[in-house]
């Protein structure tokens, strides 16, 4: 069985859409649905045809093409359960340990709530890819807008532990700008900081710095980052609970 093809293409201001294609089958998955248009375009490009989409939370920017699309295609929409009644046109309810079949390829949900209240991403393992929606970011993480900062970071927790070389692809290109915050946050981490040349430069050359990798991100990002010696050290949280630390360095980012 031949691997998944996944494409990514930036959407909106500065979201990315995401297809993911099973050549054997001919399945191909939107990850969210920013908007119709561009999701339609790449489909030509590729000479694809839509088949799923599926949604890792209710917000417009990763739903607002769902009914444009279901329409032209007939696709079938899988979502989080918690958030049935905010997505439109959902198809298939999903919940942890759910698996979503894109031809040959599973993908097991994981509930990620901290953002939104039902956030879920969607892991393909033998793919080695993580699909996490507004959760994890490139050297950041969403903002708690519908959770407190212990149940984003039991999320986030679960996403550290898939295994490092596991592709990590978000729904938004933040991440030259999370690199000036999180080099605010632990200026000496030498990681960090050739991650911050190599993204400003991708920056220059509009080049994105997405996907990224759980390694990486647990090399440079400092909401995983809460064990480290030198964050805590310049919290002046030395040997606190790593999710109050976590939440120290969210309302900073929040403040920055
Ligand atoms: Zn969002
Ligand atoms: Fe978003």
């Amino acid at each position: 069985m031949a691997k998944l093809e996944i494409y990514q293409f930036p959407t909106r201001s500065d979201n990315y859409g995401v297809l993911i294609h099973d050549p054997d089958t001919g399945a191909t998955a939107a990850i969210d649905a920013p908007e119709a248009a561009p999701i339609l375009a790449a489909l030509f490009d590729k000479g694809w045809r839509l088949t799923d989409i599926l949604v890792t939370h209710h917000h417009a920017d990763h739903t607002a093409g769902i009914d444009a699309l279901k329409k032209k295609t007939g696709c079938t929409v899988y979502g989080p359960a918690r958030e049935a009644g905010l997505i439109p046109g959902l198809d298939v309810e999903v919940k942890e340990g759910d698996t979503v079949a894109i031809g040959h390829a599973d993908g097991r949900v994981i509930e990620t709530p901290g953002h939104t209240r039902g956030h879920v991403s969607y892991h393909f393992p033998d793919e080695n890819a993580v699909f996490v929606g507004d959760t994890l970011f490139s050297v950041g993480c969403g903002r708690l807008l519908e959770g407190n900062a212990p149940t984003m970071w039991a999320s986030l927790s679960k996403l550290a532990v898939l295994p490092p070389q596991t592709e990590v692809y978000c729904g938004h290109e933040y991440t030259n700008a999370n690199c000036r915050f999180a080099l605010t946050i632990e200026p000496d981490n030498a990681a960090l900081q050739a991650r911050a040349a190599q993204v400003a430069q991708n920056d220059a050359k509009g080049a994105p710095s997405l996907p990224t990798t759980i390694g990486q991100e647990l090399a440079t990002n400092p909401f995983l980052r809460a064990s480290s010696p030198e964050i805590q050290a310049r919290l002046g949280m030395e040997g606190r609970p790593l999710g109050e630390i976590f939440a120290e360095v969210r309302t900073r980012k929040d403040n920055f």
